[in-house]
């Protein structure tokens, strides 16, 4: 069994965040340290704690995770210029917090690296 991060906290609203989307699969809410004027974290609820972990069972969350990237885009009113998600894995992927998560982020150019 996977150790909790905090996004499990946040995702039971146990600590006080604002969420900008959740249903039965998937949280979202914004980076506590934004790179970019959007910069939001799509998490599914469920704890899977790298993309190494990922089951066809999570497939459905995962699926989530695009289409609330999607809706949330354009909320923020990014859609037309466009915005990068990322999912980082592990040390060299620079992943911190092990509970797998989609970032979005967008608001201004973001360049042509990868990251
Ligand atoms: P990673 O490097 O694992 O892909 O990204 C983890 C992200 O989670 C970082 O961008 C970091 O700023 C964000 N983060 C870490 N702790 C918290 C928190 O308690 N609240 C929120 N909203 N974001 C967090």
């Amino acid at each position: 069994m996977a150790e909790e991060t905090i996004f499990s906290k946040i995702i039971r609203q146990e600590i006080p965040t604002e969420l900008l989307y959740q249903d039965e699969l998937v949280t979202a809410f914004r980076d506590i340290h934004p790179r970019t004027p959007t910069h939001i974290l799509i998490v599914p609820n469920v704890l899977i704690p790298t993309v190494n972990d990922v089951e066809p069972q999570h497939e459905m969350a995962l699926g989530r995770m695009f289409t609330v990237a999607r809706k949330l885009a354009a909320k923020e009113g990014i859609s037309d210029d466009g915005y990068r998600l990322i999912v980082n894995c592990n040390r060299h992927g620079g992943q911190e917090v092990y509970h797998i998560h989609m970032h979005l982020v967008g608001g201004q150019p973001l360049g042509a690296m990868l990251a």
